[in-house]
């Protein structure tokens, strides 16, 4: 067996390294040692924010990193526990001056964790139901999706939280974070759109998981608006989830099977991009090159993937997009709204400008800035679920700055953050929306294009 030491220049430890990381995947001790313990990035850390504690500090999950790299320390529940609670929200690479790839440090920690670390019978089996059966196979995850589906909309789901029967149920605690599923999913079936002038680009769209179940209206709009601006778009069949949510988990090798699927369905046409409208998924795929780095038959074709995947903000952008002409102002008052930054696209893909420039196009919207907009909001992926108290109190700091920044709406870029979002608002009590960027550009769009009356 060989160590590989993820993105490393380094070789393989010698045999007699003391380090307790062993098996495959090791953290390569190179991007931890470039940690100069300055502490930039304690103040941007969501769960040091929270907490103040050093072990929940970037900081201080590198020290423990190195403590486990030096044989100082095994690997404990107690530190699992430290690193199980980073959201990997990727804040403190943006501001380290030392240049620490955290986000792949932390990716290639969590992999050696899944192999040499006992989680308890529980988790266990939640996490072979997740990653290795539902996520990786599309078919299964829609017809559970199906039945949520059933759940909801036939009055089961009122009846069973009104009994409290949900309770009874095996993950019942979990059923409240259960997000609303669409009325029809967003299918993948090798459909094409295309406008009806000039084409001035041709593109592949990802249709992801939770999104195409959760907010298919939404996949609907990206195609609209992609459409309305020219493009092209085609839906590859035979595509999947990215693997993000695997990766993150340190599923290492089922996220580079599910990488390998959607490399495979993407570069069966020449497209001018990869269109991806969910930010986790965008950031994960720019990134198939380091996953499948070693790969000698897929490395080439992953790099050309990662190079062609364009975030649906940052495509259109570029593009330029046209500008829209509906006026989304209500009762004759301008419309007000923020944008929360999803990590994974303000820090880990650094796109932070061309959101904000969409929602500044439309007419009838008074953007504001919220405090903390690049602070993540808790979802951050199956986080929300497995790292239940830490996700609430960060679902509530978001909504305070939603709050006080006196938005009616609050936009953002990825499902999770939508969902939790929600979710925080209403458990508060808040009256705010939340929206996607491009379905707030869809309607000004489609608003703009209705034939004017009088
Ligand atoms: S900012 Fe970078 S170098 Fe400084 S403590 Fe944080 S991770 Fe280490
Ligand atoms: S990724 Fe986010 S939560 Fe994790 S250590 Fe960095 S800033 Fe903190």
């Amino acid at each position: 067996m060989t160590t590989e030491s993820v993105k490393s220049s380094r070789p393989a430890r010698d045999n007699d390294s003391r380090s307790n990381f062993r098996g495959p995947y090791v953290p390569s001790p190179e991007d931890m040692y470039k940690c100069v313990h300055c502490g930039f990035c304690l103040q941007v850390c969501p769960t040091y924010l929270e907490t103040g504690l050093e072990a929940e500090s970037p900081r201080g999950r590198i020290a423990l990193m190195k403590a486990v790299e030096e044989g100082r320390a095994e690997i404990t529940e107690s530190i699992v526990g430290h690193w199980d609670k980073c959201l990997q929200c990727r804040a403190c690479e943006v501001v380290c001056p030392s240049g620490v790839p955290y986000g792949r440090l932390m990716e290639a920690t969590r992999a050696n964790v899944e192999l040499v670390f006992r989680r308890g019978f529980k988790e266990r089996q939640a996490r072979n139901l997740g990653f290795h059966s539902v996520l990786p196979n599309a078919g299964r995850l829609d017809r559970i999706g199906g039945f949520f589906r059933f759940y909801q909309k036939s009055g089961l789901q009122t009846f069973a939280r009104k009994t409290r029967a949900v309770k009874l149920a095996p993950g019942g605690s979990l059923e409240k974070y259960l997000p609303k599923l669409s009325d029809k999913f967003f299918v993948t079936s090798g459909q094409v759109m295309r406008p009806e002038g000039e084409i001035r680009a041709r593109v592949a769209l990802l249709g992801g998981c939770v999104m195409r179940l959760t907010h298919a209206s939404t996949m609907e709009a990206v195609t609209r608006v992609l459409v309305r601006n020219g493009v092209e778009v085609y839906v590859p069949e035979g595509q999947g989830c990215c693997g993000a949510l695997n990766a993150h988990a340190g599923e290492r090798d089922t996220a580079r099977d599910m990488a390998r699927k959607n490399i495979d369905a993407f570069l069966e046409v020449e497209t001018d991009a990869i269109i991806v409208a969910a930010a986790g998924c965008g950031s994960t795929m720019k990134e198939y090159d380091d996953l499948l780095a070693n790969d000698p038959e897929y490395a080439e074709k992953a790099a050309e993937v990662a190079e062609r995947t364009k975030d649906i903000h940052e495509f259109l952008a570029d593009l330029p997009f046209e500008p829209p002409t509906g006026n989304l102002a209500r009762d004759g008052r301008n419309l007000k709204v923020t944008y929360q930054d999803s990590c994974h696209l303000g820090h880990a893909q650094r796109i932070t400008e061309p959101p904000r420039r969409l929602l500044n196009a439309i007419p009838g919207i008074e953007f504001v800035e919220m405090e903390e907009s690049m602070v993540c909001c808790g979802s951050a992926g199956s986080y929300s679920l497995i790292e239940q108290e830490m996700s609430l109190r960060l679902g509530r700091r978001k909504t305070a700055n939603v709050v006080s920044s006196g938005a009616e709406v609050v936009a953002t870029a990825n499902p999770g953050c939508v969902i939790q979002m929600e979710q925080a608002l209403a458990r508060a009590g808040e009256g705010a929306k939340v929206s996607y960027v491009i379905d707030l550009l869809d309607e000004s769009y489609r608003l703009g294009d209705e034939p004017h009356t009088g």
